[in-house]
Order: structure tokens, then C-alpha cells, then sequence
């Protein structure tokens, strides 16, 4: 099967031939029918996490079962079911499991396993248990969440970690209520979907902050009332629409020193901050003590939205599926695999919300 390759640090991805193992027990095979490119993949390229190579990228999936293991798919999934892949499925026994923290999961956090060989017979790795950006994958079975077989491919994908990752950003780690403000900086695609999700919530005003004027259609489609492109001044701006105080939420989906502290200045006093971005870890954040105690605010940082994939994926699959979640405007590409090292070019520039690639 092909599968989209990286072979070492910072080098560009390519399709090769890669041969999968046979699906032992506890284990499905899933032909992908659409794989979001997300930036966590890129963090996989450019060593921010440090996988082994070379290695399959991908692990923001939609597709169906097309094997299940020896064992049979313990009333989980059967032949013919649509699933969404879940990158961080949890172990249910270890202590962040068993005290409603699953997404702490003891389990979790590698960035890469072995899994598959090329046609040369180089073992493979595959990103996050996953390896998705390929034509098919051999997963754990709780690695699957089924979705109903209606729901369009190119969206269910982006359930797997853009969406959750945003709406349990929102709605759970930061708990924001109607009638809150929000900023938001960082308009990729979790970005945008956070817009999305706020306004969901009723959050007003929903400000997207971007480096790129070019990302202001893209935030307002996406739910924002208003767009700052990101500058010294920006802490200011936001204080401007709301009421001089700063926002009640900032949510930050960058990663970096520099806009964690931008966040943390563009809130107000008592507010908080959510740091959804994936930073280095030499990157160090720096804040005054007698403004920490002055100014009151909340940091936290929010991994895969505070979310249990398990409860939380099929109620946002039922939200698009009854129209009151709307992810149209998070999918800026839809490309065939070979078009991915492309894809990955664009995001390294900040350029457009989501590239999807589907295979069907
Ligand atoms: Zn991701
Ligand atoms: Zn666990």
C-alpha cells in the first residue's frame, strides 16, 4: 500500500510502498478514505517530537474496517463500520484513567511505534500508534471510534484531532460560557476550528488573531466577529473590544513563548489562559511574579481538549450529522496523497485552514 514517508529529520515527505504486518488479535484493518494533514505532523518532520524514522505520517483519519483480528472485534467494530481514528486511545487501568483523566493516559505520549516495512525491508514507524496518511492502517481496536456511515469521510477526519483537540479546548479544559469573550491566535486548523467552537458556545466576541492578513475571510467563515493580525499591539486591540478589560478566554493554538505571552496579555485580570499549541521544549515562557499575583489569570494548557474520544467524538458526529456543527469552512484543500508534500509546504507558511486528503 502507499503511504506518505518522511526518512529523517526536516527532510520533505514522499509516497512510498510500505508492506503493513497482518492484523493480530485486538487488532482492525481500516482502508483510510480521508486523512487530515495537521500540524502536529509537521512537528513530526521537523524532530520538534522527536520520532524514529522513517516514518508514516498521519494520524487525523476517517475510514472503514476492513479486517478485523484473530479474536474477532469484541462487539467494538465489525467489517463495513466507518470509524474515526483516535490517536490517543486510553488504557482504562492506569491512574489518570481510572480518575476521569483519560487524556493524561499513562499509555499515551509517544510520538511513533513500529509498525510495517518499506518494499526494501526497512522497518517503519508509524506517528501516534496511527500512520494515517497512507492508504490503509493495523491499529489496536480501541484505537477505532465508529461514526455513522453517512457522515461525510473528509469531515469525520477532521473529528479525530482538529475538532476534538478545539471544542474540548472550549468546552471543557477552558469551560467558556455564552456570553464570554474569546481571542483566539493561531488560525490553523485547530485555530479555526476554536472560533468555530466558541461561537458554538455563544462565546461574543470571538476575536481570531493571525500572522497572516490572509487568514481573515477564513476566520470570519469559521465563526470569529472580528480579525487582528498579530502584532505588539495586539494585547491593546483586544482590550479595545472588550470593554478595556481583555478577554475573558484567550486560547492560544501556536505553541510558541511569544504568543503564550501575547495570551496572557490580551486577557484580563481573573481571566485565563489555554495553551492548545504544542511548543518546544527550549522555548521558555516568562512572566513578571508580581503580575502573576496582580493580574490574577488562570495558564493551563488543554491535551486533546481535556476529551475522552470515546464520549466526546460521537456527540460531535451527531452535531454534524443533525447540521448544528457546521466544519465546511475548516477544509480549505481536498488533494489526492501525492499532492500531501505540498500540503505540508503550505502549513510550514501558515497558508490555508486544512488540507484533507482523501483516497476514495
Ligand atoms: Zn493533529
Ligand atoms: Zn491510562
Amino acid at each position: 500500500m502507499k503511504a506518505l514517508i518522511v526518512s529523517a529529520t526536516k527532510e520533505q515527505p514522499h509516497v512510498a510502498d510500505v508492506v503493513l504486518p497482518p492484523v493480530g488479535p485486538g487488532e482492525v484493518r481500516v482502508r483510510i478514505r480521508a486523512a487530515g494533514v495537521c500540524h502536529s505532523d509537521l512537528s513530526m518532520v521537523n524532530g520538534t517530537l522527536a520520532p524514529s524514522y522513517p516514518l508514516i505520517l498521519g494520524h487525523e483519519a476517517a475510514g472503514v474496517v476492513v479486517e478485523v483480528g484473530p479474536e474477532g472485534p469484541g462487539g467494538r467494530v465489525d467489517v463495513g463500520d466507518q470509524v474515526v481514528l483516535n490517536w490517543a486511545p486510553p488504557c482504562r487501568e492506569c491512574w489518570h484513567c481510572t480518575h476521569g483523566e483519560p487524556w493524561l493516559c499513562a499509555e499515551g505520549g509517544r510520538p511513533s511505534a513500529p509498525r510495517g516495512r518499506l518494499a526494501s525491508g526497512e522497518a517503519t514507524h508509524v506517528t501516534l500508534g496511527l500512520g494515517a496518511l497512507a492508504e490503509e492502517v493495523v491499529v489496536p481496536s480501541h484505537a477505532v471510534i465508529p461514526v455513522p456511515a453517512d457522515l461525510p469521510a473528509d469531515v469525520a477526519a477532521l473529528l479525530g484531532c482538529a475538532v476534538l483537540t478545539a471544542t474540548g479546548a472550549v468546552n471543557r479544559t477552558a469551560a467558556v460560557h455564552a456570553g464570554e469573550s474569546v481571542v483566539v491566535i493561531g488560525l490553523g486548523g485547530v485555530g479555526l476550528a476554536t472560533l468555530n467552537a466558541a461561537r458554538a458556545a455563544g462565546a461574543d466576541p470571538v476575536i481570531g488573531v493571525d500572522l497572516s492578513e490572509a487568514k481573515r475571510d477564513l476566520a470570519l467563515a469559521a465563526g470569529a466577529s472580528h480579525f487582528l493580525v498579530s502584532d505588539d499591539g495586539m494585547p491593546k486591540a483586544v482590550r479595545g473590544l472588550t470593554g478595556g478589560r481583555g478577554a475573558d478566554h484567550a486560547i492560544e493554538c501556536v505553541g510558541r513563548s511569544a504568543t503564550i505571552g501575547a495570551a496572557w496579555r490580551a486577557t484580563r485580570r481573573g481571566g485565563q489562559v489555554t495553551v492548545v499549541g504544542m511548543g518546544a521544549r527550549d522555548d521558555l515562557v516568562s512572566l513578571g511574579a508580581l503580575d502573576i499575583f496582580h493580574s490574577a489569570r488562570t495558564l493551563r494548557s488543554s491535551v486533546y481538549g481535556s476529551s475522552d474520544p470515546d464520549r466526546d467524538l460521537p456527540a460531535l458526529a451527531a452535531a454534524v450529522g443533525d447540521g448544528s456543527l457546521d466544519l465546511t469552512p475548516l477544509i480549505t484543500d481536498r488533494i489526492p496523497l501525492e499532492a500531501a508534500p505540498d500540503a505540508f509546504t503550505r502549513m510550514s507558511r501558515g497558508e490555508g485552514a486544512r488540507s484533507v486528503v482523501l483516497f476514495d
